[in-house]
This record gives C-alpha cells, sequence and structure tokens, in this order.
C-alpha cells in the first residue's frame, strides 16, 4: 500500500559505462574465484525479466477486483502459484483465517444548515474497461472502522495530527463532541481517527483534497493520472502503530484455524471511533457550510471555497457498519533450496492483494517478482546452483493491514530467528529513480547492487541517476558536498505500510524495501480507477522500469544468495546511528529554546498585546522547560560500534581472497553470527506502551504511521514530553548498541585468524 511520493521530472542525457571490465574489485563476500562465476550469473539473470510478459500478467492479475476474500483473489493465488510451478519452483499456498470487515451501512448527509447526501461512489468511465465491474468492488469504506451512528457539528481539522489541534486549541475550537473532517496525507490514514478520539471528537471523514492528489497537481483522470471529484481512496483505519499490524484477534501468534482469538471488542487494533473517506465531490458542500475562524493558511486546500474551521453550523450525520468476518487469505510461497548454506534464507516478497483492481498498487510490484522468480527458473535450468535458499512470496492481506505476512512471520518466527538472513520488499512500482530503504547494514550491499543496473531511460546506472537526482534536490550546499563526497548514497530508515513490517520490527531480519518512483503523478491510489487502463496511458507503460526492478531486485537476492559471506557492513550502519544521537540532541535543544522563549512571551505580555480582538485566539499555556538528558551512554556505545565496524571492515577485506579455503563450519559461523547483527538491535521487551516491536532502531511512529521514528523510544519521549523516559531509553539502545559492536567484533576476530 505503500504510497510513492511524488518527485519532479528530470531529464539526464549523460553516457556513462555501467561498471563492468576484467579488473573490477570483487564483490563484497566473494573470493576471486566465485566473484567471476557470480557476474556472470548475474548478466545472464539481467538479460531475461520481459517488459512484454510483466504487462501480460498485470493484464491477467488486474482484470477483476482482488481484494482479501473476493473470487479473484483467490483465482490469482492460484495462478500465482501455478506460474512458480511452471517456472519449476517448489510452491505452495499457505492460508490464515484473519478478520476482515467488509461494509454494510455507509451514510454521510448534512442535516443543517442545508441538507445534503454524500453519495459514496465512484462512477464507471466510459473509456475505462474495467471501471464498471460494480458487483465485484468493495465499496469506498475504511477497514476496521468500529461500528457507530453519530450526529454532530462538523469541525475542519487539517491534516487532523497532533499539532493541527494544537492550533485549533489556538483558534479557541474545540472537536468535543463534533465529527472531524480530516485530509488525506502527511501521515498514515488511521492516525487520524485515533487523535481525533483522543481529542473527544465523536466521528471522522478523511476526504482527498485537489491540492494534495487532484487538479492542482495535474489534469484529473481519465483525461489525467489525478483524483477526479468523485475518486476515493479506500484503506485500512486499524491503529497498528501503537499495538501491532496482522490480524486484530490473534496478536503476535499465526491466525491458524486453531489459534485463540480475542473477542472482537478486546482487539487494541480497531478504531475507537466510526470512519470513512469521501471524496472532494462529497466533501465540498460539507467544508462550504462551516463558519468559524478561518483555517490557517498552510491548512487550506485547492477547492473554490474559504476554508473556515468550524464548528459547525454544519451538522453531519454519520454511520457505519461492518460485516465482520473471518476471511481466508492466502500467500503463495515458493522455494528454491540452497546448495551449501541451505539453512541460510534469502526471502522476497510483494503482495497480490488490492483494494480494487490494484493495476499499480499492488501488482506493479508483483509483476517483477514474478519475472524474477521465471528468471531464476531459467538459470537453474542452466546449472545455476544458489548457496542459500531463497523464497519467494506473493503477500495476501497486505492492504487491510499486512495480514497475510504479519500471520506467516508470527507462525514461522521460531524457523525464521533461526534461518532468514535478508527479507526484500517491494510493493508496486513507476518510473523515475530507484529509492533505497532499509537495515544500514546492508547501505553498502545495495548501493553496489544500483551501481550494476541500467537505467532504462538515461542509460547511466540507476545509481548514478538517483546521485544526480539528489544533488539537484539537495537544499544547501553542504548537503550537495555530502552527496558527492560520501562513497554510498544514504539509504532511508524503514517505517511501515507494507510487508516488511513483522520481518524487521517484530523479528529483526535486516531488511530492503526498493521500488521505482519521481516521474509520475498519481491520484489513483486506492480507488478504482488505479487498473490497467491507468498504469498503461499514465504510468511504466512500455514496462521498462518494471524490467529495471527486476534486474535490481533479482539482483540482489542473486548477490545475496550466493557471496560466501553475507555482504553486510557495519560502517554505514555506526555513521548513521552517530547522526541519529545528533539529531535528539538538536531536538531536545530546539525543544527547549521554543518553550524557554514561548514563555519568555507569556510573561511579557506578548500574546495579549498583539491579539486582534476580531479575530481573537487563545494564549497558549505555560509549559516547563525540557530537562537535560543524558546522551553519553549512547555516544560511546555508537563511538564502540564505529571501531568494530572499522575492524570488520579492515578483516573481511583481507580475508576476502582466502574465503574459498574455508571450509563449510566455519563459513557457517560466520554468517550465523552475521544474520545475528540484526537481531542484536532488538529487545524481547519491546517498544514502551508496543511490545510487538522489538526493533530499538527502526519504527513506525506512533503519531505518523507509514513515517519511521528512528531510535524511536527516545525521540518519541522527547517529542511527546516524556523526558524521564527517553533517558531510560538511552541506555537500553546503548545496550543493544554494545550488544550489536560485540557481534561484530565477533565475526571480525574469526575473519582476522583467516586474514593472517
Ligand atoms: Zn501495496
Amino acid at each position: 500500500m505503500r504510497q510513492l511520493a511524488a518527485v519532479l521530472l528530470m531529464s539526464i542525457v549523460v553516457a556513462s559505462p555501467l561498471v563492468a571490465g576484467p579488473d573490477q574489485p570483487a564483490l563484497a563476500g566473494y573470493s576471486s574465484a566465485s566473484n567471476s562465476d557470480e557476474r556472470q550469473w548475474e548478466s545472464k539473470l539481467q538479460a531475461i525479466p520481459s517488459p512484454a510478459n510483466q504487462r501480460a500478467y498485470m493484464q491477467h492479475l488486474s482484470a477483476r477486483p482482488h481484494h482479501v476474500g473476493s473470487p479473484y483473489d483467490q483465482d490469482n493465488a492460484e495462478w500465482i502459484l501455478a506460474r512458480f510451478k511452471e517456472w519449476g519452483l517448489d510452491a505452495h499456498i499457505e492460508t490464515f483465517d484473519v478478520l476482515f470487515p467488509t461494509p454494510k451501512v455507509r451514510v454521510v448527509e448534512m442535516i443543517e444548515p442545508v441538507k445534503y447526501t454524500a453519495k459514496l461512489e465512484e462512477p464507471a468511465i466510459a473509456v475505462d474497461p474495467t471501471s464498471g465491474q460494480k458487483a465485484e468492488q468493495l465499496p469506498t469504506y475504511n477497514a476496521y472502522s468500529i461500528d457507530g451512528d453519530v450526529t454532530g457539528p462538523l469541525v475542519f481539522v487539517n491534516y487532523g495530527l497532533p499539532a493541527d489541534y494544537e492550533q485549533l486549541d489556538r483558534l479557541g475550537v474545540s472537536v468535543k463532541g463534533a465529527i472531524v473532517i480530516a485530509r488525506y496525507g502527511n501521515s498514515w490514514r488511521g492516525i487520524k481517527p485515533k487523535v481525533a478520539a483522543e481529542h473527544g471528537a465523536i466521528g471522522c471523514l478523511i476526504y482527498s483534497d485537489p491540492r494534495d492528489d487532484g487538479y492542482f497537481e495535474e489534469d484529473v483522470f481519465p483525461a489525467g493520472p489525478m483524483r477526479n471529484s468523485n475518486g476515493v481512496q479506500r484503506g485500512s483505519a486499524m491503529d497498528f502503530p501503537s499495538s501491532n499490524p496482522g490480524d486484530p484477534l490473534t496478536p503476535g501468534i499465526g491466525a491458524t484455524p486453531d489459534a485463540k482469538r480475542l473477542p472482537i471488542k478486546e482487539a487494541k487494533s480497531i478504531t475507537k471511533i466510526p470512519v470513512l473517506p469521501i471524496s472532494y465531490g462529497d466533501a465540498q458542500p460539507l467544508l462550504a457550510a462551516l463558519k468559524g475562524p478561518m483555517a490557517p493558511e498552510a491548512w487550506r486546500g485547492a477547492l473554490g471555497i474559504a476554508y473556515h474551521v468550524g464548528a459547525g453550523p454544519a451538522k453531519v450525520h454519520l454511520h457505519v457498519e461492518s460485516n465482520w468476518d473471518l476471511k481466508k487469505v492466502n500467500d503463495v510461497i515458493a522455494k528454491i533450496p540452497g546448495s551449501s548454506a541451505a539453512d541460510e534464507w534469502i526471502i522476497r516478497g510483494n503482495h497480490h492483494d488490492a483494494w480494487v483492481n490494484g493495476a499499480e498498487d499492488p501488482v506493479s510490484g508483483q509483476i517483477a517478482l514474478l519475472e524474477e522468480a521465471r528468471s531464476f527458473g531459467e538459470l537453474l535450468k542452466q546449472g545455476w546452483k544458489p548457496r542459500r535458499t531463497i523464497i519467494y512470496c506473493a503477500w495476501d492481506g497486505e492492504e487491510p493491514m499486512l495480514l497475510g505476512s504479519t500471520e506467516w512471520v508470527e507462525a514461522h518466527a521460531d524457523e525464521l530467528r533461526q534461518h532468514a538472513a535478508v527479507y526484500l520488499n517491494t510493493d508496486g512500482n513507476g518510473r523515475g529513480y530507484l529509492d533505497m530503504g532499509g537495515s544500514h547494514s546492508l547501505e553498502q550491499f545495495i548501493n553496489s547492487v544500483a551501481r550494476s543496473i541500467q537505467d532504462p531511460e538515461s542509460r547511466v546506472t540507476v545509481w548514478q541517476r538517483r546521485q544526480f537526482k539528489e544533488i539537484e534536490d539537495a537544499k544547501s550546499a553542504e548537503e550537495r558536498k555530502e552527496i558527492r563526497a560520501r562513497a554510498d548514497l544514504r539509504i532511508t530508515a524503514l517505517g511501515s505500510g507494507t510487508d516488511y513490517t513483522g520481518f524487521l520490527d517484530h523479528l529483526g531480519i535486516a531488511t530492503l524495501d526498493l521500488g521505482f518512483s519521481g516521474e509520475d503523478k498519481q491520484g489513483i491510489y486506492h480507488s478504482i480507477y488505479d487498473d490497467f487502463f491507468w498504469y498503461t496511458h499514465f504510468s511504466d507503460s512500455d514496462f521498462v522500469y518494471g524490467r529495471a526492478l527486476s534486474q535490481t531486485v533479482g539482483t540482489a537476492v542473486m548477490r545475496l544468495a550466493d557471496a560466501e559471506v553475507l555482504p553486510f557492513d557495519f560502517v554505514d550502519q555506526a555513521d548513521t546511528v552517530q547522526k541519529y544521537i545528533k539529531e535528539l540532541q538538536k531536538l531536545l535543544t530546539d525543544k527547549q529554546d521554543e518553550i524557554r522563549e514561548r514563555n519568555l512571551e507569556l510573561e511579557q505580555g506578548l500574546f495579549r498585546a498583539t491579539l486582534d480582538p476580531r479575530h481573537p485566539t487563545v494564549e497558549p499555556a505555560k509549559e516547563d522547560v525540557p530537562p537535560f538528558i543524558n546522551f553519553a551512554p549512547m555516544q560511546n556505545a555508537a563511538d564502540r560500534l564505529m571501531r568494530s565496524a572499522e575492524r570488520y571492515r579492515t578483516a573481511s577485506s583481507q580475508a576476502q581472497p582466502k574465503l574459498s579455503s574455508l571450509d563449510p563450519a566455519t563459513l557457517s559461523s560466520i554468517n550465523r553470527k552475521l544474520m545475528d547483527t540484526e537481531r542484536a538491535l532488538t529487545d524481547n521487551d519491546g517498544l514502551p506502551r508496543r511490545s510487538w516491536y522489538k526493533h530499538l532502531l527502526y519504527a513506525p511512529g506512533v503519531y505518523t504511521g507509514y513515517g519511521v521514528k528512528t531510535v524511536p523510544a527516545v525521540r518519541e519521549g522527547i517529542e511527546q514530553k516524556r523526558y524521564a523516559e527517553a533517558e531510560q531509553e538511552v541506555s537500553r539502545v546503548a545496550k543493544v548498541l554494545e550488544a550489536e559492536a560485540a557481534v561484530v567484533d565477533g565475526v571480525a576476530a574469526q575473519l582476522e585468524l583467516l586474514g593472517r
């Protein structure tokens, strides 16, 4: 369900050869002997994926709506299974029984000062052949909204985030007993009803403002790619960041038929108030009927109205009810057994379920995955034997909230802790620049892969194109300098919103999330218009970026699967941790300065003196200045990690020529330790108040959802004014960094013996 960030188009016409040549250095983790073999297999692999095949797969998989529990969802799972088998892979379908609510009652009506009944309907469009498949389409709704029938005054809350409610307080507007209307964007959608409920609201509407993904950006569908006035973003509103993703009734365990299930009313991740998404066609009359203070300038969208906040006089009736049924999810799992290190697993996934036809989300990523699997099938016939076991996963139930992947991870947790080396995820694809996110121990590795793939438009490597784009977009000379000077492009830390969450955050498996984006805008996300017609008119219409994604992820999978020693590196990781510590120190200092300044303004009477009596505002409350926090334990631990990381880097490069002489037992013990490096960053007690999340460096933010919070317990402690907790968490993070350094030292010592 990942929504791709839209960035401006850039064109490059620089020719530079791909990294190639007889004297190129050995790949990390490879002996010189295996290096040249690997290079050959990789170039064979990269020649196989076909845009025409991907187009055909997309046409098939997106031909009908295929949400969880629908007939075509089942058909697609069986079709994918048949392809895996046809290509010679050992494949099966694994099912789980999950709670998946579907709409029963949906009513939004304004009863004062004028009557308006929302249409809540996306009409078929004549030129778009699949948009008319009404009988099979899920109506527009937010899954896991609690049932409710409420009436109250309406309040516009911008994106509905905590800072927006601080502004409402200044305007003297309360949402107690009100129904809020928030616009989509800037956070995971489930945050909006959650924050509204925390402030006393009784219902929540979420609409797509044309400023965010409509005509403010480009022409609307079908003339252009953007959301038209009837388009609605469906989506899950499950409060997974404060509890857990996956089936709400079986937190922490696989949703097998005999699993012990919570009663629905005890499920923590269901919303506290009813919520429903609407189009801007339906939102406009409601917003136009609001009075009260003008919305702050940054809140105003692109509708031709004066944006007021309310409350009222618009009064709204909202009624939502769901069928709370258990449905089957069908995960399709395919295995390529490893030769000499079969008990080390490289896992690759993308979901296959969609909200409706889902050509972009998820099929554009799924078709790349399928071409990788077909390519590996071909290479197996030609004699390629991966060292490690490779597992390909087409997940079901991602859209409701990572149901298929989370249940699989929970059901196989022990084996995965034992065997999983790396998980690689995609979730959709488009034209543009390679997005690289993941564990920072894989930063150097994925940079090396990006240097091996040619960009289909510019003919430079996808790494080079990404670097140029970052230089072009850099906000300061200092930033540009770093991008040019640093050997590796920085990868982004992972939050959530797609299937890697269970692997990374729950089990501590090193993870990568990849995809191309940045050249095409889209406003069809989770609507009936995300279909084959849209994709082949407004996105990667010739599927050359689909091929590039197969080449990129396929190469990454192969390179990870074949290396004698897993190509992890910890210098970038240690460097990133040091950067996080600086950010946290600045976050605290900024907060202290801000509160000190505001307290001074209050003492001086600034707010009263500057008040406009015709547009009155409420004085903010005086607050205690945040105390200083001792970051030293984390700084010392990060310092130690850097020393261990440098030691490992030296040891591994000195050992590299001798890797081929290593006996299987030594190799296995080295790789075992390397697999443990990501586990070392987890703590079984988990994060405060959300113990399902065990990783102490990365987590989705409690108030962002998709957006990552790095060093989450410390960062959110400061952001949410729990300073004592933040300080305690500093020592817990220091402990896992020390543990990480110890594991890295252990492998370094083993390699040093060999290097001598
Ligand atoms: Zn998706």
